[in-house]
Order: structure tokens, then C-alpha cells, then sequence
């Protein structure tokens, strides 16, 4: 085996792997992500084949493409997001590796058009400032090249917003979801499960503000004695003595 081909060999065990994950840690129902990476040496492209199930998926479903992504080797038919995932290998060059899915919380941001704003440690420990949210895609755009447009969108919004996809490795499509990079596709995968975690954070901790403003009174304090004390200290009665 040349060392080429063992490259390429270890990438496909990677992109398997990573996508296998994204089901497993419950970031992509059914077939509803894909996960990819590169070899920037060779200017090839591994990414989960369209619409095969992540349990039935082994290494030779993968798809393997050029830059221009047409196949180099494997049967199946590419991932349908394979030009956007082009799109960004082409503009962020320090991705290796890439993530799209629809997981829930981080979905409900691009849905809402909003982005994921910085409200506490766990996002500062990952991403440098708020997830941004993209723009929404003109008629023309969805009618022409979409999953293109939708890579040209993401890379517009980070050089109009002057992010630093290095510091920020997660963008939100709007109407649509999150993409996610890494110096892997496992990489990818791990920021894409950070970045549904600190969505969900953010929405519940916006959930907890609101509730804080209008919540129902505090228990009467006879009845917080009573129920504690019957359990605790020396006057405890409940259960068998
Ligand atoms: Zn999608």
C-alpha cells in the first residue's frame, strides 16, 4: 500500500467513525448529518455517502472527491451538502474537518435567525464570542446553486463580521442549522456536540430569566419546615425508624 493510499485509508476509518458519532451522541436523527474531512496534500475529499443509514454505513460507502467534487473513487452518490462542505475547505484552511447537522437546540437558533450570544464559561472554554447566525438566502440563491450559496453565505458572514472561524468553529445557517469544523472530522464532531450543549444552556438559561420574572410564590415556610424536618435531624419521623 503507498503512503498515499494508507492516508486516504486512515481518512475514510476517521469520516466512518465521525459520522457513526453524530448519530450516537443523538446530534443527527436518522440521516439527517453528514461529517467529511480532507487530505489538503492529496485534494481529495471524504464525505458520508446521501441517505445511507449510519448503522448500515461501512468505509466503502464513503465517497471519495476531488476539489471540484467530482468522485474518485467509491459507488454511492455524495452527501447532497457536498458543496457547501467544498466551499469551506476552499475559505477556512484550517478545517480538516467537517460537520452539518439539524440537532435541536442549535437548530432552534437558525430557526429564530439569531446567534448563539456568549452568556457563560462553557461557550467562552470553546468559542471566542456568539455563534453567528447567517443572513437568510435571496430567491436567486436557493433557486441556483443552493448548497453552494448556503457555503458562500456562512463564508460572507465571517468576513463581513470579521469572526475568526479558527476561534469560532461553528456557524448557523438560517432557517436551517449549524455546521461545525475541526482539525478532524472528529474534531468537527466535538465541537458540533458543544455547540448543541451551549445552545441548549443559552435557550434554558433565557427560559430560567423569564421564569425568575414571573414564577409562582415561594412555598409557605411552615410547609418547607415541616416537609424537611419530618426527613431530617433529630425529630425525623418519616420511613421505617
Ligand atoms: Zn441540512
Amino acid at each position: 500500500m503507498s503512503h498515499n493510499s494508507h492516508n486516504l485509508e486512515m481518512l475514510r476509518e476517521d469520516v466512518l467513525a465521525a459520522n457513526v458519532a453524530l448519530s450516537r451522541l443523538g446530534l443527527a436523527l436518522f440521516t439527517w448529518g453528514n461529517a467529511s474531512a480532507i487530505d489538503r496534500e492529496l485534494g481529495l475529499v471524504v464525505i458520508k455517502p446521501s441517505g445511507v443509514p449510519y448503522d448500515m454505513m461501512t468505509v466503502d460507502d464513503l465517497v471519495v472527491v476531488d476539489m471540484q467534487g467530482l468522485p474518485v473513487d467509491g459507488a454511492l452518490k455524495p452527501s447532497s451538502d457536498l458543496p457547501t462542505h467544498l466551499a469551506l475547505y476552499k475559505a477556512f484552511p484550517l478545517a480538516a474537518g467537517i460537520v452539518h447537522t439539524h440537532s435541536t437546540y442549535a437548530t432552534a437558533w437558525a430557526q429564530a435567525g439569531l446567534d448563539i450570544p456568549a452568556e457563560g464559561t462553557t461557550h467562552a472554554d470553546h468559542f471566542y464570542g456568539s455563534v453567528p447566525c447567517t443572513r437568510l438566502l435571496t430567491d436567486a440563491e436557493i433557486d441556483g446553486d443552493y448548497e453552494r450559496e448556503t457555503g458562500n453565505v456562512i463564508i460572507e458572514t465571517f468576513k463581513n463580521r470579521r469572526i475568526d472561524p479558527a476561534s469560532v468553529p461553528a456557524v448557523l445557517v438560517h432557517s436551517h442549522g449549524p455546521f461545525c469544523w475541526g482539525t478532524s472530522a472528529m474534531d468537527a464532531v466535538h465541537n458540533a456536540a458543544v455547540l448543541e450543549e451551549v445552545a441548549k444552556m443559552a435557550i434554558l438559561s433565557r427560559m430560567a430569566c423569564m421564569v425568575a420574572k414571573d414564577g409562582p410564590p415561594p412555598i409557605q415556610p411552615h410547609l418547607l419546615a415541616r416537609h424537611f424536618k419530618r426527613k431530617h435531624g433529630e425529630n425525623a419521623y418519616y420511613g421505617q425508624q
